[in-house]
Order: structure tokens, then C-alpha cells, then sequence
């Protein structure tokens, strides 16, 4: 008998828990016409141009929104036919302002004269918050270990497909990236990142296991909420144009 008043308080308290789960209270109710609507904004011409809210971080014309990674000085790259190209011993650069979470535009060229091999040809990367690594490489027929080929998050995660072009052509990075949480020196929630090559996903919320490194295990190493945006000198003229992003506020909206 206490056997079967056990299971009856087992399966009623297993319906209150659905029940409950079932009243989840919601802060709009459907179709709420007091819900605010979205902001308003206007497309570039092209998809491929800086919509109305977008931080333009290179238009062609200059590296203003720019400056060495190493010392703060100005950024040592060239600016020509409405590029920017890695120079000799330019050194990485980063944006002046920080982000956090963020969209990102970015088209990218690798060298139409092919010199080197694996790491060596067209390397250059997009590192988030200056320590997330996205790699760029001349992935065209350019055998090198997954986790370090074009779109890979570098040490971490080859892309899903190989989509790249051919050398000296254009390419283009679309990038979601969410920024990590930390409390106190743990990662409460980590980043996360999504890519699309040329138009084609190629990374698809990748949870990142923490800022990447060459040859040793990525970890995260706890920083602030924002952190500025780097383009990598690996010692090839990579070229970089149209660069614009958004900032994003992480939705904490039910
Ligand atoms: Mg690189």
C-alpha cells in the first residue's frame, strides 16, 4: 500500500512539473501590439554594403579607424585602388574603437602571385576581441592542416566546407560572433561564431574554446566585454577592403 501511495505521489508530482513548465510566464503576450518594434534601418545599395547603423572600419580611402597592434602608432599599411594591403614588416593592425558581440563584413584577397605553401601562402586572419582567430589563408589548392585552412577558427576548427577562390580574386567573410561572459576568472558562457565565406556558411555557432594559439590547446583567458578588431601580418600582401560592422546587443529578450 505505501508502495502504491509512493508512485502516486511520484507521477503527481511529475504532472506538476509539466504543468508548470507549461506556465511559463511570458513577457508579451502573442502578437502584443505593445511590443516595440524593431529599429528601422536602411540596406547598403548592394547586400554587400554597409547598411545605415553600420561602423564603416574601411572605405577605401584610409586607415583612420585604424592603428599598430604593437604600439598604438599609426597603421603602417597601404592604402591604393580602394584596398588595403599588409606591407613589409607593417605588423598587425586593430581597430581604434573596441567591440564586443558584433556583424562583421570583410572581403579579403590572397596574393594572385603564388608563392609558398601551407602556412605560408596568403596567411592573414581576423582575430575578435584581438584574440579569437579567424583564420584567412589561400586555401586554393593549398594542402595545410585543417584547423589552420581558410575559415578555420584557428587550432580549433576547420571549416565545413572549403569555399575559396581562386588566387588574387575577392572574397568575402559575414560573421556573427557573440562575445564571451566571464565571472570573475571562469568563462560563464563562451563565444560563439558564425561564418560565411563567399556567401556559404562555413561556421555555424561554433562554441570557441578560448583565444586560439599556434600550436598549443586554445583556453580562455578572462578580459573585458569589448576588445579591438585585428588584421593579421603573417608576412604575405593580403589585401582587405569594405570592412564595416554592427554591434550587437545579446539577446536577453524572452
Ligand atoms: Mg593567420
Amino acid at each position: 500500500m505505501k508502495r502504491m501511495a509512493f508512485k502516486v505521489t511520484v507521477i503527481l508530482a511529475a504532472i506538476a512539473l509539466v504543468a508548470g513548465a507549461a506556465e511559463k510566464v511570458y513577457k508579451w503576450e502573442v502578437h502584443d501590439m505593445s511590443r516595440p518594434v524593431p529599429p528601422v534601418i536602411t540596406p547598403g545599395a548592394e547586400n554587400f554594403l554597409p547598411p545605415s547603423d553600420a561602423i564603416v572600419l574601411f572605405d577605401g580611402k584610409d586607415l583612420s579607424a585604424w592603428q599598430s597592434s604593437g604600439d598604438g602608432s599609426p597603421a603602417k599599411w597601404k592604402v591604393e585602388n580602394g584596398y588595403m594591403e599588409v606591407t613589409n614588416k607593417g605588423g598587425e593592425i586593430r581597430t581604434k574603437q573596441t567591440f564586443g558581440s558584433c556583424q562583421l563584413h570583410i572581403e579579403f584577397c590572397t596574393p594572385a602571385e603564388v608563392k609558398g605553401d601551407s602556412q605560408g601562402r596568403g596567411n592573414s586572419g581576423v582575430f575578435f576581441m584581438g584574440k579569437y582567430e579567424l583564420q584567412v589563408l589561400d586555401s586554393f589548392n593549398n594542402p595545410t592542416y585543417a584547423d589552420g585552412q581558410c575559415g578555420a577558427i584557428y587550432g580549433q576548427k576547420p571549416p565545413l566546407v572549403n569555399v575559396c577562390r581562386q588566387p588574387g580574386q575577392w572574397q568575402t567573410y559575414d560573421v556573427i560572433f557573440h562575445a564571451p561572459v566571464f565571472k570573475g576568472d571562469v568563462v560563464e558562457k563562451p563565444a560563439t561564431i558564425t561564418v560565411l565565406q563567399n556567401g556559404v556558411l562555413i561556421q555555424d555557432n561554433w562554441q570557441i574554446e578560448g583565444t586560439t594559439f599556434h600550436k598549443v590547446r586554445s583556453r580562455y583567458e578572462p578580459h573585458g566585454p569589448t576588445g579591438p578588431l585585428c588584421l593579421q601580418d603573417h608576412g604575405n600582401p593580403m589585401r582587405f577592403r569594405n570592412v564595416w560592422i554592427r554591434e550587437l546587443k545579446d539577446n536577453t529578450e524572452e
